[in-house]
């Protein structure tokens, strides 16, 4: 079979996991190979992002012990999202697919046989999605169901319990590289592209080794980039709370002529400085929302480069034959 695979994994401050993992997804690699599913050129494309650790230095390593191994360095910690993107951006001009997994050994690695199989079924986007949350703390299980339940809500179509494990084609990422945003979000962006997709269900597992990047503020960033991202229902919903307070607060307008009338206008105390509080809180949330929306223009219009490469395993080597030569 003539598909050649690209394999895309972030790696932040890896160097416990890495050892380990990398070995899996070469033979995986391998095996998919010999069953000819994907061609020799296939490659593991591992992104270095910005890691303070020995991280890029086992990445060079691997790329001389086996020809298998690629990898490049952002010049600075950008995020989870951005190294993916770098990947994918890296990738799309010398793959025919790609498929994004992270380096800690999670995600079932075998299921990527299922992902390429629906592939050449004509998928051109294959999630992988998480058959069941039993690793997961209490905690952990309940935020993310929150997270995909709102997202939804508000108007962001996410597949649920899909992460950043999935294949996409070469022909899906030219067209995602017209997504000139900067804040990323892949996993809303990717259905917006649109074309044939499916699931393949996995069970996720705990990390082999080191420790999670991702604690719940990062989460809950996470979170907020993806729903003011992908929507404009906050905004909305904005409208619709001053529609509301308003009508409440034109009530309390005539509540307050009408006792004036009456003659009991000492009283009242207490309900003036709640009424005072609460419309304070709301205005103080919607201005918080729309500088948000705001903060995010202000990004945007500056069109900052979404990644920056500062070095790559397969020019390293180039240079080398060449100066071998
Ligand atoms: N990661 C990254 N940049 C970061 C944080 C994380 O490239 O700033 C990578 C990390 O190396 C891993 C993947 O993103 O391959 C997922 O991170 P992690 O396993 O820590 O998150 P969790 O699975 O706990 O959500
Ligand atoms: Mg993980």
């Amino acid at each position: 079979m003539n598909t050649t695979l690209y394999i895309i994994i972030p790696c932040y401050n890896e160097e416990e996991v890495l050892p380990i993992t990398s070995g899996l997804f070469l033979q995986e690699l391998n095996d998919l190979i010999k069953k000819e599913k994907i061609s020799e050129d296939s490659r593991i494309m591992f992104v270095n992002d910005g890691s303070k650790d020995r991280t890029w230095e086992l990445i060079e390593q691997l790329s001389k012990e086996d020809e298998h191994f690629i990898g490049i360095c952002q010049s600075r910690n950008r995020g989870h999202q951005n190294a993916v993107w770098a990947g994918l951006m890296e990738a799309k001009n010398m793959a025919d697919i790609t498929i994004s997994i992270d380096c800690d050994g999670q995600d079932d690695i075998h299921a990527m046989e299922d992902m390429v199989d629906a592939y050449h079924d004509g998928c051109e986007v294959v999630y992988g999605v998480r058959s069941n949350r039993d690793t997961d703390s209490f905690f952990k299980r309940f935020t993310a169901q929150t997270f995909y339940k709102l997202m939804n809500r508000l108007g962001a179509e996410v597949v649920y319990n899909h992460a950043d494990y999935r294949l996409v084609s070469a022909r899906v990422l030219k067209e995602l590289a017209d997504f000139k945003e900067v804040n990323l979000f892949l996993r809303g962006m990717i259905p917006l592209v649109g074309f044939k997709s499916t699931s393949v269900y996995y069970e996720r597992h705990e990390r082999i080794a080191g420790k999670s990047h991702y604690p719940l503020s990062k989460m809950l960033g996470l979170a907020f980039d993806g729903i003011t991202s992908l929507s404009v229902k906050p905004l909305r919903f904005i409208t619709g709370m001053g529609l509301g307070v308003s009508m409440l607060s034109f009530i309390g307008v005539l509540w307050a002529v009408i006792t004036q009338f009456l003659g009991r206008t000492v009283t009242g105390w207490t309900s003036t400085v709640c009424i005072v509080c609460f419309m304070g809180g709301i205005q103080l949330i919607c201005l918080g929302v729309l500088g948000e929306y705001i903060g995010k223009i202000y990004m945007e219009v500056k069109a900052r480069p979404r990644y920056i490469i500062s070095d790559r395993t397969y020019e390293k080597k180039n240079e080398e034959e060449k100066s071998g030569a």
